[in-house]
């Protein structure tokens, strides 16, 4: 049988969105915990950003010390504020993510998360935007290290407890929204897929490092066909598949 691939998805710009309700929970969760000292994440560069680092910002900004205890409270604060501000209506499912995570599966390839939720609220996420949590049984998220680089391996690792293979990185694909998930992935040898329902285009994604950026998930087969290749179990899907190109581009 030939190596499975694993395929990793971000959430927000990728997955879903929130439209600010993520941020606006976290700004929240700080002012319960020291006050309101009127900061903004004005000017801060949120996509792709991890949870931890964006604690760590506000806390540095004040004056505060970011020890684990006050992380820990932080977290379940955000969890709190999220929990009860995210109701589905507020979150926008991306065109084509949930068809495509569906279909990877329904191949036999291994699906899981690479974020930088925080674990409990990324599941909050998922949740309110009608995915199942068992949807992505595993993953690496925003306090698994101190940068996004350091997550793909912790992400590798979690795949192969769930599964109890390894993965070759060279069948590992990363999708995402922003530069960082490409770089992300190219670092460590896997697959990168740029998704233009964040901030970032097609182009710019491509400039990044993308091995191919598309401007939604809307291409369930050709998608498929990028990812798997030969590992299509479905003859009649792959007797009806395109090619896969090899210029970055989709047709
Ligand atoms: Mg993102």
């Amino acid at each position: 049988m030939p190596d499975r691939s694993l395929v990793l998805f971000d959430i927000d710009g990728t997955l879903l969105r929130t439209e600010g309700v993520g941020i606006a929970a976290m700004l929240r969760a700080f002012n319960s915990l020291y006050g309101d000292r009127g900061f903004s994440f004005d000017g801060i560069e949120i996509a792709g950003a991890l949870d931890g680092l964006l604690f760590r910002r506000l806390m540095d900004t004040h004056g505060l010390p970011h020890h684990d205890e006050a992380h820990g409270k932080f977290r379940e604060a955000y969890r709190s504020e999220l929990n009860s501000t995210l109701t589905p209506a507020k979150v926008r499912r991306m065109p084509g993510a949930i068809e495509l995570a569906h279909a990877l599966r329904t191949q036999g390839a291994a699906v899981g998360l690479l974020t930088g939720n925080y674990e409990e609220t990324a599941h909050i996420k998922i949740r309110a935007a009608g995915y199942a949590s068992e949807f992505f049984p595993f993953g690496a998220f925003g306090a698994d290290g101190p940068s996004r680089r350091h997550l793909t391996p912790v992400a590798l690792e979690r795949a192969r407890a769930h599964h109890g293979r390894n993965f070759d990185p060279a069948r590992v694909t990363i999708i995402g929204d922003t530069p960082l998930d490409i770089d992300c992935a190219k670092a460590h040898g896997c697959r990168a897929i740029g998704v233009a329902t964040g901030p970032y285009s097609t182009q710019q994604l491509r400039d990044a490092g993308a091995d191919l950026a598309v401007a939604n998930l809307e291409a369930t087969t050709e998608l498929l066909c990028w990812i798997l290749g030969s590992e299509i179990l479905s003859q009649d899907l792959a007797s009806r598949l395109p090619s896969p190109v090899s210029d970055g581009t989709m047709r």
